[in-house]
């Protein structure tokens, strides 16, 4: 019989039949679970695997190809060598229980699916989204209505796909965030490329100053 406080505390877990979870029960059946992993090694963890798959592939010595897919038993031996409790699972685990879907497994590859600063080509479907949104500061705006978003320590300009979406991401950096729309059809039909990375997420090489509006509200 596990304890109630017990369960409090740990992150990752595994439903039989719905898969990994956070916190103390499944999300669907509100079952306990498996416990698999705990907050301080889901952490570490989180850390090293960012930080590789988005930032430096290289010195944590593992290759990265040009869509930015790791092997995973290589990368899994890389994270052995650091820390010792290291399993594949907890790969598994980290990527199936992140409800923002940052990272994907397929084909005993792992890459993350966005926030990356290495120089990589994403192979993402085209986005149907007619319109598309970004949060900036208000100090920010005029800036970026005069020349276009670009990115500037990512690979890619992170465009969200609604409104709310926008002002939650922008909610991190300021306080009263300005929300600019994309007129992503026309963008599109003029060549720009916006490739859907997660089903909120929209990237995009960078997206000139005629695309842009201010949204009133
Ligand atoms: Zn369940």
């Amino acid at each position: 019989m596990v304890k109630f406080h017990y369960l409090r505390d740990i992150m990752i877990r595994r439903c039989t039949e719905h898969g990994y979870f956070r916190g103390g029960g499944c999300l669907q059946c509100k079952l306990p679970g498996r416990y698999v992993l705990d907050d301080s090694k889901e952490e570490k963890l989180g850390r090293f695997v960012s930080g590789t798959l988005r930032h430096f592939p290289a010195s944590a010595g593992v290759e990265m190809d040009k869509c930015g897919w790791v092997n995973l038993d290589t990368f899994c031996e890389v994270m052995k060598k650091r820390y010792n409790w290291m399993r594949k699972e907890y790969l598994y685990a980290l990527v199936e229980s992140d409800e923002k879907g940052r990272y994907e497994i397929c084909d005993s590859r792992i890459r993350a699916r966005y926030g990356h600063s290495v120089d990589i080509d994403l192979d993402y479907p085209e986005s149907t989204f007619p319109y598309l949104y970004y949060g900036a500061s208000p100090e920010e705006v005029d800036v970026l209505l005069e020349n276009g978003i670009f990115p500037i320590k990512q690979r890619y300009v992170h465009l969200s796909t609604s409104y709310e979406k926008a002002a939650e991401v922008a909610l991190i950096h300021t306080e009263s965030p300005v929300i600019i729309q994309i007129e992503a059809v026309r963008a599109q039909e003029d060549g720009i490329s916006l490739r859907l990375a997660t089903d909120y997420i929209v990237l995009a090489e960078k997206i000139p100053p005629e695309y842009l509006f201010v949204v009133e509200n």
